[in-house]
């Protein structure tokens, strides 16, 4: 069947996402990263609306679109241009050219299928499926989703557990790394008897995040099914490291294993996972899971580069576009802003870059994780006090905790 849309984007990362959005309102859709070969297969299947990117190797989106409407065979087909290369210039080029409409990237991920969606009912072209689930109006009472955090400290020693995260739908339980902290969630699970499939989000196996799993009751429990998914490095499969992980422990459930890079998977009917790497050494992961009307990032070890990015750290715009407008966001905040700068480019934040970086993105609450274990109780509420004078002071409308064993966040 061809296309209704195409899109052209030599980004595999915005592009997919515009591919996942698309797709999830219902339309037929291709991505096509190479701009030199796009005008054939476009006039080969004559979509109702055709995507561009300008800046591509090869042809740039403006030439592209203006032999697009200089043809008469592909002249009806609306095009829109998706940029970041957004001066005045480009826009007044694109109108000029005969584009339908520029939208500015980052655009918002909630607004972008809408104003698409009316491009196409102007063209008389309908979705071909009903959009997903995930793309549907958040219904009007939301169910409620809960959060918590059973270890966020950079190393375990006296009493302190490192990184694990649960987010409990009504339907589902996802675990975010597996540091000791995980032992507890293990118990509650226990006493409850809860939760006999879990879905286990690993970031990268440094030891804070994996070191937990040996131990963790339901790993022992052969009525449990473990879906695990994490990254494979070129030289150790996941498989391998997880094995590691386990240690000489062979777990009693049924382990599934998931090789996760870079891009979105729809892991459960309506619930869409959206991968990207972390900035921190080895291959890192972090999560943006999207489920029952809410977008929710784990990302705990992340250098942000906040104000000292230099023009070619693009790394704080690259996951700012992915995080934006998150209604809750776990991000590495290891560091007060004086001892970042005595451990500069080991992969750590410090916590006002982190509650800049979620001001600046939109997200409505953020809880900073991943402190240095050096870190007195004391120390911990002064940080959280001052990076909630920080939000404040610039206007950010955005709620600011600290990482606490126990703490519990709704969604
Ligand atoms: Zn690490």
């Amino acid at each position: 069947m061809a296309a209704q849309i195409i899109i052209v984007d030599d980004d595999p990362l915005v592009g997919g996402l515009t591919l996942d959005l698309l797709t999830d309102a219902g339309y037929s859709v291709r991505l096509l990263s190479v701009s030199l070969t796009a005008m054939d297969i476009i006039k080969a299947e004559k979509p109702a609306l055709v995507i561009l990117d300008i800046l591509m190797p090869g042809l740039d989106g403006l030439t592209l679109l203006h032999k697009l409407k200089s043809d008469p065979e592909t002249e009806p087909i609306r095009v829109v241009v998706v940029s970041g290369k957004s001066f005045e210039a480009e826009k007044q080029r694109a109108a000029q050219y005969g584009a339908e409409d520029f939208i500015e990237k980052p655009y918002d991920v909630d607004q972008f299928p809408r104003r698409i969606g009316e491009l196409m009912k102007k063209q008389g072209a309908e979705p071909r499926k009903a959009p997903s689930a995930a793309e549907a109006p958040a219904p009007a009472a939301r169910a409620g989703i809960k959060a918590v955090v059973w270890g966020c400290r950079s190393s375990s020693s006296a009493g302190k557990r490192t990184s694990c995260v649960s987010i409990e739908t009504p339907s589902h339980l996802f675990v975010f790394d597996a540091g000791s902290g995980i032992s507890s969630l293990g118990d509650e699970l226990a006493k409850s008897g809860k939760h006999k499939d879990i879905w286990l989000f690993l970031t990268h196996f440094h030891d804070d995040h994996v070191e937990g799993l040996a131990s963790f009751p339901c790993a022992r429990d052969k009525d449990c099914t473990l879906h695990v998914s994490g990254a494979s490095d070129p030289d150790k499969p996941l498989e391998q490291a997880l094995k590691a992980a386990f240690g000489h422990s062979t777990p009693a459930a049924k382990v599934e294993l998931y090789e996760l890079m870079e891009q979105t998977y729809e892991i459960l009917p309506g619930v869409r996972l959206a991968v990207f790497y972390a900035n921190h050494p080895g291959t890192t992961l972090a999560y943006v899971l999207q489920t029952d009307g809410r977008k929710i990032v784990y990302c705990p070890d992340s250098e942000l580069y906040g104000e000292h990015a230099t023009a070619l750290q693009d790394y704080d715009e690259k996951i700012g576009e992915i995080c934006r407008g998150a209604d809750l966001m776990f991000h590495d905040g290891r560091y007060t802003a004086e001892d970042y700068k005595k451990h500069r480019n080991s992969g750590h934040s410090s916590f006002l870059a982190a509650v800049d970086f979620a001001g600046k993105n939109l997200v409505k609450a953020l809880v900073l994780v991943h402190q240095d274990a050096v870190y007195s109780d004391g120390e911990l509420s002064a940080m959280e006090k001052e990076a909630r004078a920080r939000a404040n002071e610039r206007g950010y409308a955005l709620k600011v905790a600290l990482g606490r064993e126990g703490l519990e966040v709704a969604a």
